[in-house]
């Protein structure tokens, strides 16, 4: 009996003091944090410091806007899902990814130690709440909107131009903004915003707010043709996906890098089959031929590639697999050295 009242006892005791641990644990359980890392991304390029900066990430509308151009329509280009319908899907899927994907939009930093030069500016305010985290992001990796010098655009579209004057207002107080005369051209054109398919239409009212600043200030100066901008940069014109659109030649002690604007906007899709375009392409067939050269020659050449729209950081090699073209992302270092 003895024995059997301390059975109870300690079983009544440790009983309670499971309890006393359960509702202990319980409230100091932490709440889930909910936020993503910082989203800068950091390495050198010979003596130039890039540093690749998220401007945030959206649901890319994968069923509404690729297309691909119809053979029965004369190669005239066509939504992506009635020309071969199954075929988006089937290239998520492969790597495990259902639609919508999340697309990211992303700028890049150049320190060539005698400037700072930001190449695209992300969405600003254009994109809603999704994006426009550019200066917050810039903030974070140690530099003050005030220090840019020089803002580089691959091409005038919302989610490359936004950044530079969100709700109108010039976000860097001292840079020069820089874009092919072409691109200026064609955006700036109210004949050309009439003519404009509608898809287009609202991109130029967009391009008009955030240049308007910078133009006010005398700090718009597009160029024309492939001279450096700065010493080891250089545009290269690179038209399809709008007329003016340039890629941009970074170069330090050998080693290059290409940052490339929208030749890819969905890359899952877009290395296994470059043909797939996308609805606002000024020219779909133009578009394909500059993806299939800059593939090849990156391929071939082994630079560094620097994208707008693959998962941050962007930062990469174009390899081929099986006669596919393939996206080899950057090996991520938490060291900031000279590297290939
Ligand atoms: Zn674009
Ligand atoms: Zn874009």
């Amino acid at each position: 009996m003895i024995y059997g009242s301390i059975g109870r006892r300690t079983i009544a005791a440790s009983l309670g003091l499971y309890l006393a641990l359960a509702i202990g644990a319980a409230q100091a359980a932490a709440p889930l944090a909910g936020t993503q890392a910082p989203g800068f991304y950091r390495m050198m390029l010979g003596k130039f410091e890039i540093t690749a900066l998220s401007d945030g990430t959206h649901p890319f509308p994968v069923h509404k806007v690729l297309t691909k151009a119809d053979g029965a329509r004369n190669g005239e280009t066509a939504p992506l899902d009635t020309v071969f319908p199954g075929e988006a899907d089937a290239l998520l899927a492969q790597s495990d990814l259902t639609a919508p994907v999340a697309g990211s939009i992303n700028a890049f930093l150049i320190n060539t130690g005698a400037k700072l030069i930001l190449v695209d500016s992300g969405a600003g305010s254009l994109y809603g709440d999704c994006c426009g985290h550019l200066i917050e992001n810039l903030r974070a990796s140690g530099y003050t909107p005030d220090q840019v010098d020089e803002i580089y655009l691959t091409h005038l579209h919302a989610d490359h131009v936004g950044g530079i004057a969100p709700n109108g207002r010039m976000a860097f107080p001292k840079a020069v903004v820089r874009v092919s005369k072409a691109d200026a051209d064609y955006w700036l054109s109210n004949a050309n915003e009439t003519a404009a398919p509608a898809l287009l239409k609202s991109m130029f009212d967009g391009d008009k707010a955030s240049l308007q600043p910078y133009i006010d200030a005398g700090r718009f100066k597009p160029f024309d043709g492939g001279a450096e901008l700065s010493p080891g940069i250089r545009p290269i014109a690179s038209p399809g996906h709008t007329p003016g659109h340039s890629f941009y030649e970074v170069e330090s002690d050998g080693q290059r890098l290409i940052l490339w604007g929208d030749i890819v906007h969905v890359a899952p899709i877009q290395f296994p089959d470059p043909s797939i375009t996308v609805a606002y392409d000024s020219n779909a067939g133009e578009a394909v031929q500059e993806r299939s050269a800059i593939y090849s020659d990156a391929a071939q050449k082994g630079y560094w590639v620097g994208a707008a729209h693959i998962s941050f950081p962007g930062l990469g090699h174009v390899g081929v697999k099986t006669g596919e073209f393939v996206w080899l992302p950057a090996n991520y270092e938490a060291e900031v050295r000279t590297g290939k």
